[in-house]
């Protein structure tokens, strides 16, 4: 079978900014300051949106999580808070301090290859952003997304077929 990259997303996981050593000397304001929404949109495209996302079953509350990914992408902050919130009434709270790497990011795929989607950081945004307006015009998926969509089901059939393999002897 042929090797297959994880190259169609963006390799690296966003990085999120923290306040100056200086500065939090001097106040009380949380070090870590929080994606912007530019981080968002570029971690949103690192999701593979599986088909069968591990990332759902690893969450202790079953948050639709590409849901809320896939909403962020089409800049759809207010969507994508009320799906976190049909599942989970706290996601400022839990985007920080939920173990995200023992939970949803430690199952997610891209985790094997890459570091895993930061979900625990667009949980996070999405309480700040909900208020943001949603574009008027609907895009259409870019050409990278639906690569991204076509590579977890790819993965997902792979899965499938391994579990279905007999047991050499
Ligand atoms: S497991 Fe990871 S790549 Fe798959 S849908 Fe969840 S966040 Fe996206």
């Amino acid at each position: 079978m042929a090797k297959r990259t994880v190259r169609t997303i963006p390799q690296a996981r966003t990085p999120m900014r923290e306040q100056d050593a200086k500065a939090r000397g001097k106040n009380f304001s949380e070090v870590a300051c929080g994606y912007s929404l530019e981080d968002a949109l570029r971690e949103a495209q690192r999701c593979l949106y599986c088909p069968e996302p591990a990332c759902v079953e690893g969450c202790p509350v079953s948050i639709d999580i590409p849901g809320f990914i896939r909403r962020i992408e089409d800049k759809d902050f207010r969507g994508a808070y009320d799906v976190i919130t049909a599942a989970n009434l706290l996601p400022a709270i839990c985007g920080r301090v939920c173990p995200q790497e023992n939970q949803c990011e430690g199952v997610c795929p891209v985790g094997k290859t890459l570091e895993p989607v930061a979900i625990g950081r667009l949980e996070r945004l999405i309480d700040q952003a909900r208020h943001v307006p949603k574009p008027r015009k609907k895009t259409k998926p870019s050409r990278a997304a639906k690569a991204r969509r076509l590579a977890g089901k790819r993965l997902q059939q792979d899965k499938k077929r391994l579990r279905a393999r007999p047991a050499d002897d």
